[in-house]
């Protein structure tokens, strides 16, 4: 088998490794960009290296139906990738979907004024529902915890992270990890990203990083009192597809609002998106490759077994 073969898994052990450590050294908008399109190129160049590897495996058996056996090929190759992507997706989108009709079943007769609900619950939490249109939910539990300033800082970052449709990186990103179980670690490299995102949306939001940052560490300190007190993390706060103002570690979100922002990093940005559209192309590579050296062993073969043979009975036709 080519060393071609493995290198989607090489690209994703790699990426898995120093994605999440490169994403921390520019803006968050850039490392949230920057990790779901590494993501999902990689990911599509392991959907194509695995289809190659199966089709070459798989050639024997293709020389007995009654098509063009490269045609096949070409077709599997294309088909099994998408396969395997919706394949991946069904589980994910699964998960979300359940999650979502049950924040849309819970508030279905809430009525939020400009998209923001207040509900009367102690739980200190504010969380952001995707769909058309987002939602908003902030406790009165966080809103008493905090200040008019400090809670415009929580209602700005759940809107970012419904204008800027955080969920959809993160549901890719996690499509992905279930094609290269090796990207596992930009999991939560995209969940870090995505609320820094917000946090720096919000800190924009009321022209103070000083006051973001304490709106950030004051709710989540509020929430890890709420849970050492028990008794008010109910089952369906926790199924919620919520992106909270109280995820992540608060500690490091405020730490990097009291420092100046990080540069946008665009070149990274362009690297990137020029890396990931040609990790796909550099796997197609690959599978050809695959099939050459299928091909070029089956030749070996059929010379080793009919030393006399012709050329013409070796490659696509059937080994006796
Ligand atoms: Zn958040």
């Amino acid at each position: 088998m080519p060393f071609v073969a493995l290198l989607p898994w090489i690209e994703g052990a790699l990426v898995g490794l120093l994605a999440p450590r490169l994403a921390r050294r520019v803006h968050p908008g850039t490392a949230t960009w920057c990790l779901t399109l590494v993501a999902v190129g990689v990911a599509a160049a392991t959907a194509i290296g695995v289809a190659a590897v199966a089709v070459a495996l798989a050639r024997p058996a293709l020389w007995d139906v009654p098509v063009d056996p490269d045609k096949l090929a070409a077709l599997l190759l294309v088909g099994l990738p998408l396969l395997a992507c919706a394949a991946a997706a069904v589980p994910v989108a699964w998960s979300a979907v359940r999650d979502l009709v049950a924040a849309k079943t819970t508030w279905r007769r809430a009525e939020p004024v400009n998209g923001v609900l207040i509900v009367d619950d102690p739980d200190p939490e504010a969380y952001a529902v995707p769909g058309r249109p987002g939602l908003v939910v902030m406790h009165t539990g966080l809103l008493d915890a905090l200040s008019p300033v400090e809670q415009q800082v929580v209602l700005a970052h759940e809107r970012a992270h419904l204008d800027r449709r955080h969920y959809v990186h993160v549901l890719l990103v996690r499509v992905a990890t279930w094609l290269n179980p090796l990207l596992r670690p930009l999991t939560a490299s995209i969940a870090e990203q995505v609320e820094r995102w917000a946090d720096e949306d919000a800190a924009r939001a009321v022209d103070d990083r000083t006051v973001a940052a304490r709106a950030i560490a004051k709710a989540a300190l509020a929430r890890s009192a709420a849970r050492r007190s028990a008794a008010h993390s109910g089952a369906l706060r926790r199924r919620t597809p919520v992106l909270r103002a109280t995820s992540g570690d608060a500690t490091a979100r405020a730490t990097a609002l009291m420092a100046p922002p990080l540069p946008v990093g665009r070149p990274l940005l362009v690297l990137v998106t020029v890396v990931a559209l040609a990790l796909p192309l550099h796997s197609s590579w690959g599978a050809h490759a695959v099939e050459q050296a299928y091909d070029k062993a089956c030749e070996q073969i059929s010379r080793t077994v009919h030393p006399g043979a012709p050329s013409e009975a070796v490659g696509h036709r059937k080994l006796p």
